[in-house]
């Protein structure tokens, strides 16, 4: 069984699985090193992803710990 690691974007805290480039932001730095998430399923009306500036569908790390 081959595990694969999520990992959160550096610039905007996406999660991804085996993604090269965000998604989201078009960033390519990622972290496996990551706390927490939430999933924003509707981000025009979701206060999370308002205050985490999250314009985009998708499951979003809380916390980066390197
Ligand atoms: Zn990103």
């Amino acid at each position: 069984m081959v595990m694969v690691k999520e990992k959160a974007c550096r610039n905007c805290r996406m999660v991804v699985m085996d993604e090269t480039t965000c998604p989201n932001c078009g960033g390519t730095t990622f972290t496996t090193f990551w706390r927490g998430y939430v999933v924003i399923v509707d981000p025009e009306k979701s206060e999370i992803a308002n205050r985490m500036g999250i314009q985009r569908k998708g499951k979003f790390a809380l916390r980066l710990s390197r």
